[in-house]
């Protein structure tokens, strides 16, 4: 049973492993195996032998990176997005008995093994079809691709209650809503804040901010993640794809969602209610933590994290985010406003501006400039409107990919 979120069952699901100690391992589908977030997913698993049985792993392009994973997580199915390397996998895995496939439809076959839960940690729109698939076909999927929800969230959420499937936000920041908002409805909730760690800019001048390296911006002072997000993290582009995300995933107007700058990572999102109450939702800066989470939920599991030692760390601070050094966080919540198709021009454009800045074609400073024009460009009522399945949100995608393209050229 599911509430009008789609999200939440009305009561949590008895433990059946507390019932069932003898029940079968959950059936896991990873995709994005090789990729920052299925990396921790591995470490988590290979801490509870026999907790966990792996139906398929899918990667992006590296055959032989995939294979080395297929084994490490003794998977039965490895599926490569990319059709050449199909070679190095295929070849990783030879005498295995792990089967090979390559292609989207070989990536989308690995989302739909039959599977307990799915995790969606592929990077950016690519993960975006694989994920809707499994939703589609009423899966428990654990989120950590924020691409799938920003290009296409109104159409996910209703795909979601319509086939019963519920979704399991793997994002640190979404997964501490998710604990503190418990069984609540959305309309109980005054205002849900983000926090963010602010970067490794955060006392940094708009100008510095401007001329900043690759290098630089790659050093996030409190995660390890992979480049697309930490780059996102530099300029907080990233929170304002995660506030797009928490609007479609909680069901919470953008008028009632905030972001703030708090530089410890310790509390990842609080939410206020009507009575004054503000529920906090703590962890050390480690995903393995809200991926622990999603792994066992409803029931819990060690992850390899500490819970965060509040003495030891002495104390937390807040901060309002600074919109005129950081305007790419601007940029996000206009869209987020805006709606519509708006999201889904924003995330693709920014997809182009974070590899061309990577490629050193652009400075950082262009990456909210180039995005905000690239929005500006489109027609509202033409091009911008609300996508209603995934074939619209990739036609969205790409008319704005090819605006921020020509604005690059
Ligand atoms: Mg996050």
């Amino acid at each position: 049973m599911v509430t009008k979120l789609g999200l939440v069952p009305a009561e949590p699901p008895r433990s059946r492993r507390a019932l069932r100690p003898d029940l079968r391992p959950k059936r896991l589908a990873i995709l994005g195996a090789t990729g920052s977030i299925g990396r921790s997913c591995a470490q988590v698993i290979a801490f509870a032998p026999g907790r966990f049985a792996v139906a398929s792993v899918a990667g992006g392009r590296d055959g032989a990176a995939l294979a080395r994973c297929a084994i490490e997580l003794n998977a039965e199915f490895a599926a490569v997005a990319d059709p050449a390397g199909y070679g190095d996998l295929k070849a990783g895995l030879a005498g295995t008995g792990v089967e090979a496939a390559a292609g989207p439809e070989a990536v989308r076959e690995a989302a739909l093994r039959e599977a307990d839960l799915v995790v969606s940690a592929i990077v950016g729109a690519a993960g975006l079809g694989p994920t809707f698939a499994a939703v589609a076909a009423g899966r428990t999927v654990a989120l950590a691709n924020k691409e799938t929800l920003v290009c296409a969230g109104a159409a996910v959420m209703q795909t979601a209650r319509r086939a019963g499937a519920m979704l399991l936000p793997m994002d640190s920041e979404h997964n501490a809503l998710f604990q503190a908002m418990g069984a609540r409805e959305p309309e109980t909730i005054e205002v849900m804040t983000i926090t963010a760690s602010g970067g490794p800019f955060r006392e940094w001048s708009a100008e510095r901010i401007a001329n900043a390296t690759p290098e630089e911006a790659l050093a996030h002072p409190n995660w390890v993640m992979g480049p697309k997000v930490t780059i996102d993290s530099a300029g907080l582009m990233n929170k304002g794809l995660e506030l797009i995300e928490a609007h479609f995933l909680f069901g919470v107007p953008p008028d009632r969602l905030e972001v703030v700058v708090h530089p410890q990572s310790i509390v990842h999102g609080l939410i206020a209610f009507a009575d004054g109450s503000l529920i906090a939702g703590m962890a050390s800066p480690d995903m393995r933590t809200p991926i622990a989470h999603c792994l066992a939920y409803p029931d819990r599991m060690a992850s390899g994290v500490r819970p965060p030692d509040l003495a030891a760390l002495g104390r937390l601070t807040f901060e309002r985010a600074d919109l005129q050094r950081f305007p790419a966080l601007g940029i996000a919540i206009e869209a987020l406003r805006a709606g519509g198709g708006a999201p889904t021009a924003l995330n693709a454009a920014n997809e182009i501006a974070v590899a061309a800045f990577l490629a050193r074609r652009i400075g950082f400073g262009e990456i909210a400039r180039l995005v905000g024009r690239t929005i500006s460009a489109m027609d509202a009522a033409e091009e911008l409107a609300a996508p209603q399945d995934v074939a619209q949100a990739l036609a969205i995608h790409h008319i704005a990919g090819e605006r921020m393209k020509r604005l690059l050229a």
